[in-house]
């Protein structure tokens, strides 16, 4: 039996009890680690998070919080070598597909490191500027922004180990909140690595960052009031957090980043010739095969001019063609597997309901795996499906099947486009495709209620451009509706999350010592 991992609660590792959950290599199906979150006592290790950790990091000021994320940083990028190998390991990912989960994760750390030593030596953040109250001025009202006293509990996808938890713990211990991760299981092995790296380094204060892996039973329970949830999975598991009692009668505030149809939309002027077709084409297949399409950002549907139907679905197929599916470890391949077997079967019977309705344009099932034995290896080539009737298709629009899977939709006119990617009920993002900068302003704006992020990309940026589902920590994350209604990132504004804002009531003198007021520990 693999190594039983254990959990950091209360300042102390700590194994769950019995033989725990095994965590799989999805391409040999060899068990790689167990994990158990069975018998801890969760009430103590909530209530230690919340006095140690939270007292300790909210006696440091911004920039010393900074300064300790910055530490992080150092300690994870001497770690990276081996956070490769869990991530081919657990996770089944190629190099390049890794490295967006964690140098990712690193990368968004040292931004919020950067940042948040320009809020210098404050234990307090103003909100905006005072007001008057009365007549002279005397009396005055500034709006000041504190850390939550309790803790952030991040309930994270299987998809972004890394990524996942430090793109939420790097604003929460910034903010002087202290945070428990609870990794989803099938690749909680990596999280678990990296949070017991930087405990061993030494570098927060005891109780400032927890992980606990394995079932969830029993999370929601000890949450109190002045605690967060930040969620990113499934609108089924959302819609249980949005139902707890912590949630429901004690305010818990909860930020839920769930699943997303989202799309690509190719202007009207563009011609199947154009540079701006091309582009699409490449984002489209990048976005189908990174990470084999396991990203909640991914382009799931393709709207193109009904005239470029045809021309695209042969010029994505033929590229999707191109790609080498199989073992991760083997050079020649450049899409990796699945998370787990059991993605595998669900990808399988996603497609299945998508090609009710829509048709194969090109099948990656028929491809040879590299290394790898498809009764085992939890491998997807990619299919691109097409459907010409957008209109009468709802699952099209609905379902998110989370692997290397795209439909391709033509449409008549801009308000046939937009109509279509309003079906998804709000998603992470639309990226749009074309060469008319008007054009493209026009529809960035018609599309910024329905999709948290638009991604244009013009040929005047080709090059630099961050990707469709690229999340950057400068920009918001998170969608409307159906993504969840949530909001992380977006640079400083991801604090917002971790603090209460209050509206301090004083005399002008009072006010003009609040930014240099320690808070009461
Ligand atoms: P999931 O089944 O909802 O699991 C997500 C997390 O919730 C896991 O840690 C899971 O733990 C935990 N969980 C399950 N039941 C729970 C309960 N009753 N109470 C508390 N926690 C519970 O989702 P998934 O299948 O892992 O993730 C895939 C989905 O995530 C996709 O639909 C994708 O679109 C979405 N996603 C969204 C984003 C985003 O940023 N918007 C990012 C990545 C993924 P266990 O693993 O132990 O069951």
């Amino acid at each position: 039996m693999a190594e039983l991992l254990k959990n950091l609660v209360a300042g102390s590792w700590v194994a769950g009890k019995g033989p725990g959950t095994a965590l799989l290599d999805p391409v040999t199906g060899a068990e790689v680690a167990r994990v158990s979150s069975e018998g801890i006592d969760l009430a103590s290790a909530f209530t230690h998070a919340r006095t140690t950790g939270g007292s300790a990091l909210r006696a440091l000021t911004y920039a010393q919080r900074a300064a300790l994320l910055g530490e992080i940083v150092k300690v994870l990028q001497a770690n990276r070598d081996a956070y490769y190998e869990i991530a081919t390991a657990n996770s089944g990912t190629t190099r390049n597909d890794s490295a967006v989960d964690i140098d990712g994760a690193i990368f968004t750390l040292g931004q919020f490191a950067k940042w948040g030593a320009a809020l210098g030596d404050a234990n307090a953040l103003l909100d905006g500027s005072r007001a008057k109250l009365g007549k002279d001025g005397a009396f005055q009202s500034q709006h000041v922004l504190v850390p939550t006293r309790g803790v952030a509990l991040f309930i994270n996808a299987f998809n972004f180990p890394s990524w996942g938890l430090w793109e939420k713990a790097g604003p929460a211990l910034l903010s002087g909140v202290p945070v428990i991760a609870k990794p989803a299981t099938a690749t909680a092995w990596l999280a678990q690595r990296m949070v017991a790296d930087v405990a061993a380094a030494g570098v927060l204060p005891p109780g400032a960052l927890s992980v606990v892996c394995g079932g969830s039973a029993g999370l929601l329970d000890s949450l109190q009031p002045f605690d967060v949830v930040s969620f990113t999975g499934s609108a089924d598991t959302a819609a249980i957090i949005r139902a707890h009692r912590a949630v429901v009668a004690g305010s818990v505030r909860v930020n839920i980043e769930a699943d997303s149809v989202n799309s690509a939309l190719l202007l009207p002027d563009a011609a199947a010739d154009s540079e701006a077709f091309s582009l699409l084409v490449r984002e489209v297949v990048r976005e189908t095969t990174v990470k084999s399409g396991q990203k909640c950002t991914a382009i799931r549907r393709i709207l193109v001019p009904a005239s470029l139907y045809d021309a695209a679905a042969a010029a994505i197929g033929a590229k999707l063609g191109a790609i080498t599916v199989g073992n991760p470890r083997n050079e020649k391949v450049r899409m990796g597997s699945l998370v787990s077997r059991t993605q595998f079967d669900a990808v399988k019977s996603g497609l299945n309901q998508l090609r009710a309705q829509a048709d194969v344009l090109y099948d990656g099932s028929k491809q040879e795996l590299v290394d790898a034995d498809p009764a085992v290896a939890a491998c997807v080539g990619p299919t691109l499906l097409g459907t010409r009737e957008p209109d009468r298709s709802d699952v099209v629009h609905k379902v998110e099947v989370f692997g290397p899977v795209s439909t391709l939709m033509p449409y008549r006119d801009l308000e046939h486009a937009y109509a279509l990617i309003r079906r998804g009920e709000g998603s992470l993002v639309a990226s749009l495709y074309g060469a008319d900068t008007q054009a493209l302003a026009r529809a960035a704006l018609e599309l910024a209620d329905s999709n948290g992020r638009v991604h244009v990309i013009s040929p005047a940026i080709a090059q630099q451009q961050t990707g469709h589902g690229n999340v950057m920590p400068q920009s918001l994350h998170g969608g409307p509706g159906r993504a969840g209604g949530g909001e992380e990132l977006g640079g400083l504004r991801a604090l917002g999350f971790y603090h209460r804002r209050a509206a301090i009531q004083a005399e002008a003198a009072v006010i003009d010592g609040l930014a240099a007021t320690p808070l009461a520990l």
